[in-house]
């Protein structure tokens, strides 16, 4: 049984989470203001949040990337619009999933049990050991560049797994889109950019420069470690 804190300031949406979280088993702490959840996230330790982006105290922004300066909690944002997905994913708060609103209660009950099972193998995952610098573990949606953990959100999981499949091949972002949601949402060209934009960054601090290269008016292509930084 997992603690999940809803952070939502509309009382309809919050009630309805809570139900449907309760019924499948959850311990469910609900929050109306981003300051006081941040202060019980922090005092209290909960499994997964669900946090909505517009609210009273502080926004769930910024509830976010202060978490994120003490905890790798799971945090699933519920956002009112598509754009609001692009803010998020751009401004890199570390956030492991997006749900936009109006949703269906099933379905962020099942994104939240998906988030759940991934954070718990996560903690106990094996690294498998061959050459590649780079070693996928899709059981725990954990990516390791030479044996340094990436610590991606499961949509750059995807991506790079993708990527790196065939190394060469150049995939269209649409191919991406498909690759990354299994749902089939309304993505658009800028919100896989900026994945690939943070999958990079991650990368780079890891070491590896220049391992997916943009290709100009089609789309991306992984090369394989040919230029691979041994310092770290
Ligand atoms: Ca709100």
């Amino acid at each position: 049984m997992s603690t999940i804190f809803v952070v939502e300031d509309e009382a309809e949406i919050r009630q309805l989470l809570v139900d449907y979280l309760a019924q499948a088993g959850h311990t469910v702490v609900a929050h109306e203001r981003g300051d006081q959840a941040l202060t019980d996230i922090r005092a209290q330790q909960p499994d997964l949040v669900l946090l909505d982006v517009m609210l009273p105290g502080i926004d769930g922004l910024e509830v976010c990337r202060q978490v994120r300066e003490f905890s790798h909690v799971p945090i699933i944002f519920l956002t009112a619009r598509h754009d609001e997905v692009d803010r998020i994913v751009g401004l890199r708060l570390g956030a492991d999933d997006y749900v936009v609103k109006p949703f269906s209660p099933r379905e962020v009950v099942a994104r939240v049990e998906a988030l759940l099972r991934r954070s718990q193998w996560q903690q106990a995952a094996p690294v498998s050991n061959d050459s590649s610098p780079l070693q996928l573990d899709s059981g725990s949606y954990q990516a390791y560049w030479q044996q340094q953990l990436l610590d991606l959100t499961p949509v750059e999981f995807r991506l790079l797994t993708m990527l790196s499949k065939h190394p060469g091949r150049v995939y269209s972002r649409d191919e991406l889109i498909n690759a990354a949601y299994d749902d089939h949402r309304i993505v658009s060209d800028r919100t896989v950019d900026s994945h690939i934009k943070n999958l990079r960054h991650k990368l780079q601090n890891a070491g590896a420069d220049d391992v997916i290269q943009a290709v100009y008016g089609v789309g991306y292509r992984f090369v394989n470690g040919k230029n691979v930084n041994g310092n770290k």
